[in-house]
């Protein structure tokens, strides 16, 4: 073998540190506000999380220390492995090489360990001792399941009565990490009882879930929430991806010239990508002309369908305003089968650095990227998940174009999950059951008259 196809770091090469773009943007990031209008006082949100996260999620340091038994926690399957798609370059003919930072390694199949086991650790640090959050399909509550088995923890978890039921793997998933589920809505909160009193068999939304895990992070001293995506903290914990790949990508002597990554909330997106924008921001010649591609599906297009505005988080606008890429927060994605992907908004990070043009954004049809990922699957083994099978598809098209312009450039993607609790959805591509589904503008424009007229 001439050249490497799989890139390993030691153990010892765990980053010591996470990065933090906050501190390179040209302007600083715009502050989440309230209902009023007004920048929200961090202590507002002191009674759902932990105060080295919320200084997390304020703070402009540049590097930012990775606790000794989040870093003994992280090996446990970190770094992650960088590898070479040649196989699927081979089959496409392509003069360009591909590489992907493969995130499914995790126990729980996806790069969200990343950021729930900090969270879990910070929480523990300061005498927390029960954790709540929501979940659809499941992924980021088996990852704070798994954290929080690992940091000693209990969890609960409110997960959308419909996936609870038609869903049941990522439950005894989380169950078998010693989790309590509950469908949504449940008898167990407020806003369960009175949703539940009016319509017993409410299907429930993650809307509603949010509202429920909230609630009783809000009412118990012991107890805070947890959020797998968007905000700033969990993309900070995320850019342990690009930093190992940075530091693979040393290794061989080599620099992608573009990166490519899902984005549902952003937080895997940044997790790749602001590392390597790091070394533009700072000059650097290797990174002089890195693209970042941040690919969505057609169905749910915030970043290149959205509007750059204030806009509430969640579909109850419990949440502080944030600025970001948003389709409204009444905006209800169609049943897609890539579920992480469906959010109405982006996070404010990559919304910023899409506006102001150093991220491309990218919407891509559902079928073609279920095609993509049979294609890499048949190819390299790895049967991605639904997610990452976005980034694939834009990865096979730039490669097939450096086939028409003979380019050899260096490509990366973000890997961010295996598929093996999505085969369903693949049995339906299968079967020819699957459709693409564009936005038609009327819905768009209505999603957007809600918007919140502050900021
Ligand atoms: C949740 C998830 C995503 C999307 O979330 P981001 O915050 O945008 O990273 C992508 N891929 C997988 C496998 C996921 O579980």
């Amino acid at each position: 073998m001439s050249e490497p196809t799989r890139i390993l770091l030691e153990e010892h090469e765990i980053p010591t540190h996470w990065y933090n773009i906050a501190a390179d943007l040209s302007t600083p990031p715009a502050p989440p506000l309230g209902p009023d209008g007004k920048p929200i006082d961090p202590s507002a949100m002191a009674a759902i999380f932990p105060e080295p996260i919320l200084e997390q999620e304020m703070s402009r340091e540049r590097w930012i220390a990775i606790p000794e038994a989040v870093r003994e926690t992280y090996a446990i399957w970190r770094p992650s492995p960088l590898m070479r798609a040649v196989r699927l370059e081979r089959r496409l003919g392509t003069p360009a090489k591909i590489f992907f930072k493969y995130e499914g390694v995790s126990p729980a199949g996806s790069h969200k360990p990343n950021s729930a086991v900090p969270q879990a650790y910070y929480n523990r640090q300061v005498g927390i001792k029960r954790l709540t959050t929501e979940t659809g399909a499941g992924q980021w509550g088996s990852s704070i399941a798994f954290a929080g088995q690992m940091l000693g923890l209990e969890v609960r978890v409110y997960m959308v009565r419909v996936s609870y039921q038609q869903k049941p793997q990522r439950r005894v998933l989380m169950e078998t990490w010693g989790a309590e589920v509950h469908a949504s809505p449940s008898p167990l909160t407020e806003t369960g009882r009175r949703i539940l009193a009016t319509e017993p068999d409410h299907p429930g939304s993650l809307g509603i879930a949010i509202s429920e895990a909230v609630e009783e992070a809000a009412s118990r001293p012991d107890t805070n929430y947890t959020l797998g995506s968007v905000l700033n903290h969990v993309l900070l914990h995320q850019s342990l991806i690009g930093l190992e790949a940075k530091k693979q990508f040393e290794k061989i002597g080599l620099y992608p010239d573009v990166i490519f990554g899902p984005c549902g909330g952003g937080s895997s997106f940044g997790g790749i990508a602001f590392p390597f924008l790091a070394d533009k921001f700072a000059g650097e010649r290797r990174a002089a002309g890195l693209r970042c591609v941040a690919v969505e599906p057609e169905s749910c297009p915030s970043l290149t369908k959205g509007t750059y505005a204030y806009d509430y988080g969640d579909a109850s606008g419990f949440t502080p305003l944030m600025r970001m890429y948003t389709l409204g927060h009444d905006f209800v994605p169609p049943g897609i089968h890539a579920g992480g992907l469906r959010y109405h908004g982006a996070s404010p990070l990559v919304s910023q650095l899409v506006h102001e043009g150093q991220v491309e954004a990218l919407a891509v049809p559902q079928r073609a990227t279920f095609e993509a990922g049979i294609q890499f699957a048949r190819a390299e083994g790895i049967i991605p998940a639904p997610e990452s099978c976005h980034a694939i598809r834009a990865v096979i098209d730039e490669a097939l174009r450096c086939k028409e312009t003979g380019e050899p450039k260096v490509l990366l993607f973000n890997l961010t999950g295996h598929g093996h609790f999505d085969m369903s959805a693949y049995e339906r591509y299968l079967r020819g059951e699957l459709e693409d589904y564009t936005l038609p503008d009327e819905l768009l424009a209505e999603a957007l008259r809600t918007l919140p007229s502050v900021g």
